[in-house]
């Protein structure tokens, strides 16, 4: 069976909205869709341009959603446009400001560590999975999640592509690969589809794979965050009690940049910054030895040391790293005796003392 999530975006897709085949999906006109038990709380926008089919439109969305496994009741608010909605959230939030979603979702884990990066591209998910699989060596009961709703890697890195999670009672199951517990929105909808989710679906896409999936517990929960400073670190930072974030950068100045940002917003939340990784640190030639620093190597240790952060270390770049994470067998499982295997490993003894410290 397809999880909750996929079900939902299936079946609006295939509910058609104007006469361009279109779907009331990608025509927005579902603004926001949030369960509450067994009941699809739905903000629907249909503009006055569509009167003609109005009606039609939210019996199908509504007998639509009733098919879909775990929700048997369906309320709707239909608006003229999404202007109304965000007048009536403002009216609201300045009549009586909502307080923030608070919630402390995975406290089967010893500890929930952020893995974060200003910037797309430097590594963050090469390094949370290889960080993951170096702590389980350790001996250490390891789950990741994938948050990066925008652009989900870890399906390809754990070489899990297109393997649907399964949903049990009401429950979703993590996959497993190389003993690490693991749930990913790419594991939910077809890959080309991930980029699709808007603010508040990524919010609750976020909020059922922490509330509602069958985390098994354990040491350590690794969360790879979208890169930025967007919404879904808010939510995740609302919704989970971090243990504290690791900030991922390669070492020149543009991604530095980035880097504080992420920093500066870990600081607004309250949540520790438990030290910062180089990725990509300098090319070690694998004919001759000789090192390149690529990206000048040693920008980010200067960084954290500016910043009075911990430097846990830095990540050559290398051709089998980047042949890991692309064929689904990264680095830290498919060759545990190579030189980059043991930075990992170096880096997760590093964070547990860290972690053992702050504890
Ligand atoms: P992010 O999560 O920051 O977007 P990824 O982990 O997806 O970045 O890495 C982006 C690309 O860079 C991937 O193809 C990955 O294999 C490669 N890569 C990451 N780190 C290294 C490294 N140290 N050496 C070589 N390639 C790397």
């Amino acid at each position: 069976m397809n999880s909750i999530e996929q079900q939902i975006k299936e079946t609006l897709q295939q509910i058609p909205f104007s006469d361009n085949g279109g779907n009331v999906l990608d025509a927005e006109v579902v603004y926001s869709l949030e369960l509450s038990g067994e009941t699809a709380n739905v903000m629907l926008v249909i503009g006055k341009e569509y009167q003609s089919i109005r009606e039609e439109t939210i019996k199908k969305i509504e007998a639509g959603l009733k098919t879909v496994d775990g929700i048997s009741d369906v309320t709707m608010k239909v608006v003229g446009s999404k202007s109304e909605i965000e007048t009536q959230q403002k009216q609201n939030a300045g009549a009586n400001p909502a307080p923030p979603e608070q919630a402390n979702y995975l406290q089967e884990y010893e500890n929930v560590i952020l893995i974060a990066s200003g910037k797309g591209g430097v590594g963050k998910s090469t390094v949370a999975i290889n960080l993951a699989l170096a702590l389980k060596e350790m001996g250490k009961k390891v789950s990741v999640l994938d948050a990066d709703v925008y652009g989900p890697s870890i399906p390809i890195m754990l070489g899990k592509r297109n393997e649907p999670l399964q949903v049990v009672g009401q429950q979703v199951k993590p996959l497993n690969q190389y003993g690490i517990d693991f749930m990913s929105v790419g594991n939910m909808v077809k890959e080309d589809q991930a980029l699709i989710w808007r603010g508040p679906m990524a919010h609750q896409v976020i909020q059922q794979m922490l509330r509602d999936a069958a985390w098994p517990g354990g040491d350590y929960m690794i969360i790879d965050l979208p890169p930025g400073t967007g919404d879904v670190q808010l939510s995740v930072a609302q919704m989970t009690e971090a243990t504290g974030a690791v900030i991922v950068c390669t070492p020149q100045d543009v991604a530095l940049l980035d880097a504080r940002k992420a920093i500066a917003m870990f600081n607004k939340v309250n949540i520790p910054v438990l030290g910062m990784i180089e990725n990509m640190s300098a090319f070690v030639c694998p004919k001759c030895g000789a090192e390149t620093p690529i990206f000048a190597k040693g920008g980010t240790e200067r960084e954290s040391t500016d910043q009075n952060i911990a430097y846990i270390g830095g990540i050559p770049i290398e051709m089998d790293i980047r042949l890991g994470s692309d064929n689904g067998d990264p680095i830290v499982h498919a060759s545990p005796n190579s030189a980059s295997a043991k930075v990992f490993k170096e880096i997760a003894v590093r964070l547990d003392q860290i972690v053992t410290e702050a504890n």
